[in-house]
């Protein structure tokens, strides 16, 4: 049994809808298929959370918005008028629970985080019964089963939840050998689980990634596969390199660096659990299905120049906090640290030298987390200043720390480039080394790296 992850991407519109369900018609019996919402569904719903707090009747307009939204797609994924209306009749109940959420948040004028992952949960709830309902119209056996009926059992942290493997996949083994089969289809929604208190907690945004791979551990499934609208990880991002290639096989550790640094091919958390059970993760181009697409396994393949993509974030700012002797005062990095964290800002990176120790955050969060710094008292140091116009490239390969010469061809390429590089983190992981040039520099950056790893 194969686990499918369907991406949002996939589900654009009813077109994009209708040819996933012929696929997964053909391709997908006896398979379990976790999903997300379609296209765009989930930042309506949050955004409807502020819209819903600041006035009443807004709620029937996110409602109805959202209903025409789905309905548009249903048009075009079943035709029969008895299957529509029991469809609808069934999506309404959904709306009507979604709608007493929203009223909620209105009389209480509190949107707790219990409250806001509830309603973040939606969109993949409907997706769920839309696809199985198209499905069984078109002759298939095929039903959905929801996460907190399921036990994909969460640790409770609301938006940021983690499963609890050994209890899930009790729950899982339970359910699968009393309910599933070999002609069955099987769509489960993804992004959240439950606690063992009754809460709904999503996995974080994109999380349905990691749905998945916590279903494909749970279920014992042969393979995860992630069903995306592109070919799989390649060598560059296409839009600076288009003749940039497909990385036919990757190691968990290189495909995990290369999802940090935004390659967007998978949520960053999706190895995690499939590491630990040694399943293999294939990408695979929904437009092209027969491709092989990029496979990620234990295994290292070790290609001749060692390194396998160069990627960049620009979503990146650094915090840089001056101070005497930072490496030999205990203390002050966790006065920071817990700062930080109280404002719930999430480090990407900390780089120390003997007078200034730089946080790398994502660039949403800087000016919020210069603030919170400033606000400690007495305050443990000097001076801080934030920089924005940065991005972070990593190059990545498993073996690249112990292959003499890679980082002077690196940076050797990214100074005749005539860049300069601000920082550099190497050493902390086995796959990826990491740098920050100035913005206007990345592409000439890029194209450097790759001229001088891929080309030659
Ligand atoms: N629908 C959720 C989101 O947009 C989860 C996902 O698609 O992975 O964040
Ligand atoms: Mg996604």
């Amino acid at each position: 049994m194969k686990v499918i992850k369907i991406g949002g991407g996939c589900l654009k519109d009813g077109q994009a809808a209708n040819a996933i369900i012929e696929l997964i018609a053909k391709r997908g019996k006896g398979d379990v298929f976790v999903l997300s919402a379609f296209y765009g569904v989930t930042n309506i719903l949050i955004a409807g959370i502020e819209k819903a707090l600041e006035s009443e009747t807004n709620i029937a307009l996110i409602i109805n918005g959202l209903r025409t939204h789905h309905n548009h797609i249903i048009k075009i994924l079943i035709q029969e008028d008895t299957p529509k209306k029991q469809l609808s009749r069934q999506l309404g109940d959904v709306y009507k629970k979604l709608e007493r959420y929203y009223y909620g948040i209105n009389f209480t004028r509190e949107a707790t985080p219990r409250m806001q992952d509830m309603i973040a949960t939606f969109g993949e709830r409907i997706s769920a019964i839309i696809l199985s309902k198209t499905l069984v119209t078109r002759g298939i056996d095929s039903s959905f089963v929801l996460p907190e009926d399921l036990g994909i059992i969460s640790d409770g942290k609301f938006m940021d939840a983690s499963a609890i493997m050994d209890k899930t996949r009790q729950n899982l083994g339970v359910w699968m050998a009393a309910n599933m089969g070999p002609k069955k289809i099987l769509f489960i929604p993804g992004f959240y689980g439950v606690s063992e208190k009754g809460d709904i907690t999503t996995f974080g945004r994109g999380g349905s990634d990691y749905s998945a791979a916590v279903v494909a551990v749970a279920a014992g499934a042969s393979v995860l596969e992630i069903w995306k609208d592109t070919e799989g990880f390649m060598t560059a991002d296409p839009d600076n390199i288009p003749h940039c290639k497909l990385i036919p096989k990757l190691t968990y550790e290189e495909a995990a660096e290369l999802s940090y640094t935004g390659a967007g091919i998978l949520h960053p958390r999706t190895v995690e659990p499939v590491r630990c059970a040694g399943i293999n993760i294939a990408i695979k181009n929904t437009y092209n299905p027969d491709a092989k697409g990029s496979l990620i396994t234990p295994d290292v393949v070790t290609t001749p120049t060692v390194v396998k993509s160069v990627s960049y974030t620009s979503d990146v700012a650094v915090l840089k906090i001056y101070a005497s002797g930072v490496g030999a005062r205990y203390g002050i990095l966790s006065q920071i640290t817990k700062s930080l964290a109280m404002a719930g800002i999430n480090i990407k990176s900390v780089v120390t030298s003997q007078t200034c120790i730089s946080l790398l955050l994502s660039r949403g969060d800087i000016e919020k987390g210069y603030k919170s710094i400033e606000e400690i008292k007495p305050s443990p140091y000097r001076k801080s200043a934030v920089v924005t116009d940065v991005a972070l490239v990593s190059i990545v390969g498993e073996g690249l720390h112990k292959n003499r010469g890679i980082a002077a061809k690196c940076f050797t390429a990214v100074s005749d480039a005539n860049v300069n590089i601000e920082m550099i983190s190497f050493g902390t992981s086995n796959a990826a080394l990491y740098f920050l040039v100035r913005e206007e520099s990345l592409d000439r950056t890029i194209q450097a790296l790759h001229s001088i790893f891929f080309d030659g």
